[in-house]
């Protein structure tokens, strides 16, 4: 199929759709300058996962180089907290409200679908803005520049892991430590995401697969279910991936180009079948 081709046809089908749903990963982010996992800058060919990515590299760390830790966390932190969303998540907010889009379900847990405008979003690897303490699992929001001063105070003060353990947020309830609320390669993902998910997926008939390599289970599998079921998965990614040969659509190219130019034809095509009728 031509790029031109599936380009209308992803239209079509968006415009036929019933409940079109949006399932995307790191590449969604990626022109917002966030790096993704893998593919070219991807964070994981700098900083091994098995360390930095899983809670017992994470303990490992503290105990042994807690400032290496502290360097990378203020390196991702510094990233996130500064992103801003592109084009394709404001496109996703628009669709939303326009009523062609029933939600998002993303492995991301930055918060740039929400400043992006989508409102119906369940976030399967957890949320960098929730934290869960450590002891009771009482839950807390931060807004973002709560976390910014969070990331000051500690840069100004941290000379030792006692003074990180010391400034870092603690339960309100129970005094205990706090930590964001994000899904470790290892851990269960959040039961009330993962319901709501599948919820929303459950009356989807149509999944733009945006920007994931398909690769992270169980996240993936919900797309494939998605297939399973007779939906059909148009794929929004630069290369293909895991989820290419269950996807009936494939756009090749960047999030932030594509998924304005399929709004800005879908609004021509309804304006014009509007102008007909
Ligand atoms: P991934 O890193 O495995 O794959 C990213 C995919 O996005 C690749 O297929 C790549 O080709 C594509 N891509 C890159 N730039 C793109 C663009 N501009 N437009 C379209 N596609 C683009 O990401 P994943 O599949 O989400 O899995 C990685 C895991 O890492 C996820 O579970 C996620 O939780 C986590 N993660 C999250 C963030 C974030 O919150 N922004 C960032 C990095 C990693
Ligand atoms: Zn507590």
């Amino acid at each position: 199929m031509t790029e031109n081709r599936a380009f209308q046809q992803a239209v079509e089908i968006l415009l036929e759709a019933r409940g079109a749903v949006a399932f995307t990963g790191a590449g969604v982010s990626a022109e917002s300058g966030i790096p993704t996992f893998r593919g070219e800058g991807g964070i994981w060919k700098e900083v091994p996962p098995e360390e930095f990515g899983t809670p017992w590299g994470i303990a490992h760390l503290i105990r042994t180089a807690p400032e290496r830790l502290f360097k990378m966390l203020r390196r991702i932190g510094e990233i996130l907290l500064s992103a801003e969303p592109n084009p394709a998540h404001k496109t996703l907010g628009s669709w939303e409200e326009k009523g062609i889009l029933k939600g998002v379900v993303t492995q991301n847990v930055d918060d740039l679908h929400e400043l992006g405008g989508t409102k119906n979003i369940y976030k399967l690897h957890g949320d960098l803005f929730r934290w869960r303490c450590l002891t009771c699992g009482a839950i807390r929001r931060f807004q973002r520049k709560d976390l910014q001063e969070l990331l000051e105070r500690i840069t100004r003060s941290f000379r030792h892991l006692f003074d990180l353990l010391e400034l870092l947020p603690h339960c309100e309830g129970c005094g205990a430590l706090m930590r964001p609320d994000v899904v470790l390669f290892g851990e269960p993902l959040p039961p009330q995401e993962v319901a709501g998910a599948l919820h929303l997926l459950e009356q989807c008939d149509v999944l733009l697969v945006i920007g994931t390599s398909g690769v992270v289970e169980p996240a993936a599998g919900m797309a494939r279910m998605v297939h399973n079921r007779g939906g059909i998965l148009i794929e929004v990614n630069l290369e293909p991936g895991a989820l290419t040969p269950y996807s009936q659509v494939h756009l090749f190219g960047e999030a932030g180009e594509i998924l304005p130019a399929l709004g800005e034809e879908a609004m021509k095509t309804l304006s014009c079948a509007q102008g007909v009728s």
